[in-house]
Formats: structure tokens, sequence, C-alpha cells
């Protein structure tokens, strides 16, 4: 008998029949022999809407009040996918996060998991039970409920197929697996039959949703293997794993983008030791990651600008923490930008082979594109754009990297 963690995303649970018909694929599996545990996140587009209901009433919600508000979304879906279960004639519980033993740190909208206490979960099992987990949400030390970030149900499959030392991760959603870029934006782009842990890593911190970037780094750290699969349909999916053979790793495996980025410049800062921690630091204690920092070479009179990234939602705390750093150090001021995007190239192949670069701003130039910022990683270059011209560049990336032939 194996256990098995499944996840369903929110478009697999949009609607009471989609919660039937995943009810259904739940009870084959189980009736092969298997045990079950089915992490599910809120139907369709709630998380959205009760966010926008919270800012109705409030523009800035309180966390934590918004934090207990979201939780609520995959409380809807665990439950009525128990009671669909159970019109099917099995057993099954609907467990809230916290119930499942899902324990967090106390950072609202993004708490980290700190351990998973599976003890009801194996109680459940033990009886025969399907187990459906609420995804995205844990408990604080002080019992209070937390969310672990946008597309955290990912996360929450993973921390506890560890902790359960599962036989099988699957993440079912509503495309047949990881693709050589996002299928909604390039018709052509190729599903991947595997990808290693790197860069997958890469592809979801850049922006490649189809998975929460910390399920796969969770995945990485305790290798566990996580397929990645429809729930519409039977075809095998992509297996992220570890032993990816070497002779796939001689190129690029797929492009990312992100449209969650808002830069910030501080303008006219004296360039003398000190001033790059006093502007950072107060960041790093707010828990906001910065991304992409560039500082000018000073001309002239000792005076620079320090340009870097940050998610477009963390904008508004960044700037509460960078106004008063940067008035602090002597700069003239702070500008923001809204409209830009992030495009990556990933492959662990480009570990010291020149030339990528090379291509990858050729065909953004080609294409009539034009750079703003760059950076990179030993496996990923990154360009900084226009907004407007994400699909442009991710179709032209695609093409120049001909990553829909094998
Ligand atoms: P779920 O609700 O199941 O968690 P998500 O919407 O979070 O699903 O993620 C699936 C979506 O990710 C797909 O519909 C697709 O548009 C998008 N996506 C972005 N990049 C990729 C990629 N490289 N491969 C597959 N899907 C991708
Ligand atoms: N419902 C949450 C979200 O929309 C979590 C998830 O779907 O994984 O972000
Ligand atoms: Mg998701």
């Amino acid at each position: 008998m194996a256990l098995i963690v499944q996840k369903y995303g929110g478009s697999s649970v949009a609607d009471a029949l989609r919660i039937k018909e995943v009810a259904q694929r739940i009870v084959a599996t189980k009736e092969r022999g298997n045990q079950m545990v089915v992490v599910v996140s809120a139907m369709g587009r709630t998380t959205d809407q009760l966010i926008d209901l919270a800012r109705q009433v409030s523009p800035q919600p309180h966390e934590r009040e918004l934090d207990l508000l979201l939780s609520t979304g995959e409380l809807v879906s665990c439950t009525l996918m128990a009671m669909a279960l159970r019109e099917l004639g099995h057993n099954a519980i609907s467990l809230s996060g916290a119930q499942a033993g899902i324990q967090t740190d106390a950072t609202y909208s993004r708490a980290r998991i700190l351990r998973v206490d599976p003890k009801r979960v194996r109680k459940e099992l033990d009886r025969g039970y399907i187990v459906i987990v609420a995804g995205f949400q844990g408990i604080t030390e002080e019992m209070d409920i937390t969310t672990l970030g946008r597309g955290g149900s990912d996360t929450t499959a993973v921390a506890l197929a560890i902790a359960l030392k599962a036989d099988h991760c699957q993440i079912y959603t509503d495309v047949e697996g990881v693709y050589t870029a996002d299928p909604r934006l390039v018709p052509e782009a190729r599903k991947l039959d595997e990808i290693g842990y790197e860069e997958m890593l890469e592809l979801a911190s850049y922006g490649a949703k189809v998975m929460h970037s910390r399920a796969v780094e969770l995945g990485q750290l305790y290798n566990m293997p996580i397929l990645v699969a429809s729930s519409f349909s039977q075809t095998t999916g992509t297996l992220i794993h570890g032993g990816m053979a070497m002779e796939m790793r001689n190129k690029v495996s797929g492009i990312a983008h992100d449209t969650n980025v808002a830069k910030i410049t501080v303008v006219g800062v004296p360039d003398r030791p000190g001033v790059a921690a006093a502007l950072f630091e107060p960041l790093a204690r707010a828990g906001i990651s910065v991304d992409t920092i560039v500082q000018n070479v000073s001309i002239g009179e000792n005076i620079t600008d320090i340009t870097f990234t940050v998610a477009r939602s963390d904008l508004h705390r960044a700037l509460e923490v960078v106004k008063p750093a940067s008035q602090s150090v002597g700069a003239r001021e702070c500008l923001t930008d809204t409209t830009l995007a992030k495009v990556s190239i990933v492959g662990t192949g480009m570990q010291n082979t020149p030339g990528y670069a090379a291509r990858m701003f050729r065909a953004l130039y080609e294409a009539g594109i034009n750079i703003r910022l760059i950076t990179t990683s030993e496996i990923r270059i990154t360009c900084i754009i226009d907004e407007k011209l994400i699909p442009k560049a991710v179709q032209a990336l695609h093409k120049a990297f001909e990553l829909e032939k094998v």
C-alpha cells in the first residue's frame, strides 16, 4: 500500500461539478489500494475575491485578520471535497492546516512552515479515512492562523508529503505539466517529461507560477520527487526530481516571466561606505526580498543612484522603510516604476558556456524590445523590460532558443 499526497489547485476545484469530478479521481486512486492525503486550494478565484472584499473595507487590511479571512477559502473547498467523497461511499475527513499540524512562524501573508506534526493525519489514515487538508495555511505558536503566500497550497502538499514520508507527491493543476514557457503565452510551448529541482526552482522563483517556489525548495532539500500533472486529463505530466541525466543539461530548459515587479530608484545618494547597508538592512528586517540591485558609478561629486526591484505586492511596505532610510543617508528622492516585468531564460547548460546572454539580447533587440536592467545567476539570465512587451519577449525567446524542438 502506497501513501500518496495529492494537491488540487483552484481551477481544478472551481465549482461543485469539478469537486465531484476530482472526488472520483481520488476514489479511483484510493481503490487501487493506496492511502490518500489530498490538499486543496480555494475554489477558482476565491482568494482574489476575498482580498478584494477586504480592500473594500480597509485599503491596507490588518494582516492578522486578512490571513484568517483568506484561510476560509481553503476551508470551503476541503469540507466540500470531504462531503463529495462521502457521497461516493468513502470515509473522508477534512482538516484545516492547523488541525493537520502545519506550524508556522508569525509572518502573516508569507508565513514559513517551522514544522509539521502529522499526528492527526496519521490517525485518520490508520482508520482508513481519506484525509483532505486545507492548503495555504498554518498556525503559529500563539494559535493565530497564517497563510503561506500566494500559490502556497503546493508548499502545504510537499511539506505534508515529506512529514508523512509519502511514496508519491502529486500536484494536479489546469495544465498538463511544466512547459518550456507559460502555454497561455506560447502555444508552441512543449511539455517537459522531467526537470531538475534547480531549474524548476529558478523558473518558479522567476514567475512560472505552475509551482510555488518554496514547494520546489522543500522537494530539493528533502529529495521528494514532485509530479505536476493535469486534473482534467490522464496524461503523464512532468516529474521534478534530482536525478536528471547529463544529456538533459545542455541547453536552455525554459523561459519564465513575472509581472509582479516594482522598481525603486534612490536618487542622489552619497557614494560612501555604509550607504547600501543603511538602505537594505531595514528592507531585510521588514522581510522584503530585494532582487536586481544596480548601483551606478558616481561621476564627479561622489553622488550616485541605487536601483533595485521588489515584488509589486511588496512596494507599499518597501517604501515605508526605504523612504526614511534614504532620507537618513541624505538621498535626494525615491522614484518608483510599476510598468516593468521580468523575462528569464533558465538552464543548467548555460553554466560556463558563453553565448547565451548575447543570443538572448539579440532576440530581444530583433523583437524591438529595450532592456532596462539585467541580472544573472549561474543558470539564469533575467532582463527587465516593459510589462506590455512580455508576451512578445517570451515568444521571441522561445523561438530563438528553439524550445519547441526536443
Ligand atoms: P493551480 O491553481 O492549480 O495552483 P496555477 O494557476 O497556480 O494553478 O498554476 C498553473 C498555471 O501556471 C497555468 O495555468 C499556466 O498558465 C501557468 N504557467 C506559467 N508558467 C508555466 C510553465 N512553464 N508551465 C506550465 N504552466 C505555467
Ligand atoms: N488559494 C491560494 C492562492 O490563490 C493558495 C493556492 O492557490 O495555492 O494563492
Ligand atoms: Mg498554484
